[in-house]
C-alpha cells in the first residue's frame, strides 16, 4: 500500500521533471503557464495529464492534433516512479529517502537537458548545491574525510554538526575542483574546450550530497561510461572526432547508480586499491 503510494508520488514528480527538462534550458518558468502540446499549443487538460496513464490511453498522440507525443515523457515519469520506489526500498520512509529522491530527480533532469541541448542549467546546479549543504546536517554524507581532517589531523574537536556539513563542503570542493583541473588540463593540452563549466558545477553539487570519496567514484564511473559511449559514437556510429559527448548525462547515470551501490562499490574499490582497514 505504501509502496503503491510512493510509486504514484514518483510518477507525479516525474511529470514535473518533464516540465523542468523542457523549460529550464530555455530559462522559462516551471510554474506557468500550464502544459501545452508542443505541436498545436493546445493546453493539456488535467485528465489528459495523468502520468503514464494518459500517454497509454491516448496511444502517444495529442488529443486535438493527433501529433505523436515523445515517448520520453512516460519514460521520465516511469524512471521517477521507479527511483522513488528504489529510495523507499533502500532507506524506508526517512529523510534520507527524501534526500536521495531529490538528488536522483535532479540527476534525471540533468541527464536529459545535457542529452538534448548539451546544457546543465545553473538553476538545478545552484539549488542542488545549496540543498546538499543544508541537508548534510540532518542527513550527513558520512564520508569520514572531515572527521579525519578536522579532529585527527588539525585536532580541532569539531562538533558533529560541523563535521557533517564539512563533509558535504569538502565533497563539493574536491569533486568540482578535480573536474575543473581536468577541464583546464585538457584545454591546455588540446587547445579546445573538452567540457563546460556546467559539468564542474554539476560535480560540485553532487559532491555536496555524496561526500568526497563517493563523488570521486561518481567522476570515475561517469568517465568510464562516457569513454565507452564516446568510442561507440566515433567508431560505431561514425560521428566525427569533434562530436560533443553529453558528459553530464553519464555523470548523472553514475550518480544515480551510486545511491544504490555506492557503499559496496566504495568498499570494493578501496579494498582493490589496497586501502582496506
Ligand atoms: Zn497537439
Amino acid at each position: 500500500m505504501i509502496a503503491a503510494f510512493v510509486f504514484v508520488f514518483g510518477l507525479v514528480l516525474g511529470s514535473f521533471l518533464n516540465v523542468c527538462i523542457r523549460r529550464l534550458p530555455r530559462h522559462e518558468s516551471i510554474v506557468r503557464p500550464g502544459s501545452r502540446c508542443p505541436n498545436c499549443a493546445t493546453p493539456i487538460r488535467p485528465r489528459d495529464n495523468i502520468p503514464l496513464l494518459s500517454y497509454l490511453l491516448l496511444r502517444g498522440r495529442c488529443r486535438s492534433c493527433r501529433a505523436p507525443i515523445s515517448p520520453e515523457y512516460p519514460l521520465v515519469e516511469f524512471c521517477a516512479g521507479a527511483l522513488a520506489l528504489g529510495c523507499y526500498g533502500q532507506f524506508g520512509l526517512t529523510l534520507f529517502a527524501a534526500k536521495w529522491l531529490l538528488f536522483s530527480a535532479m540527476m534525471l533532469v540533468l541527464i536529459f537537458t545535457d542529452w538534448h541541448e548539451r546544457l546543465l542549467p545553473n538553476r538545478v546546479n545552484y539549488f542542488g548545491l545549496a540543498a546538499g549543504l543544508a541537508l548534510a546536517a540532518p542527513t550527513p554524507p558520512g564520508d569520514g574525510l572531515a572527521r579525519w581532517l578536522l579532529n585527527d589531523w588539525l585536532a580541532l574537536h569539531a562538533s558533529p554538526w560541523l563535521i557533517r556539513v564539512s563533509d558535504a563542503a569538502l565533497g563539493a570542493i574536491l569533486a568540482g575542483g578535480l573536474l575543473w583541473l581536468f577541464a583546464e588540463g585538457y584545454f591546455r593540452l588540446r587547445g579546445r574546450e573538452g567540457m563546460g563549466l556546467g559539468d564542474v558545477k554539476m560535480m560540485a553539487m553532487a559532491g555536496a550530497f555524496l561526500g568526497a570519496r563517493q563523488a570521486i567514484l561518481m567522476l570515475l564511473l561517469g568517465s568510464i561510461l562516457g569513454s565507452v559511449a564516446g568510442a561507440i559514437a566515433v567508431w560505431g556510429l561514425g560521428k566525427g572526432r569533434d562530436y560533443e559527448l553529453p558528459f553530464g548525462s553519464f555523470l548523472g547515470i553514475a550518480g544515480i547508480a551510486l545511491i544504490f551501490v555506492g557503499g559496496p562499490l566504495l568498499h570494493w574499490y578501496l579494498a582493490a586499491a589496497g586501502f582496506h582497514r
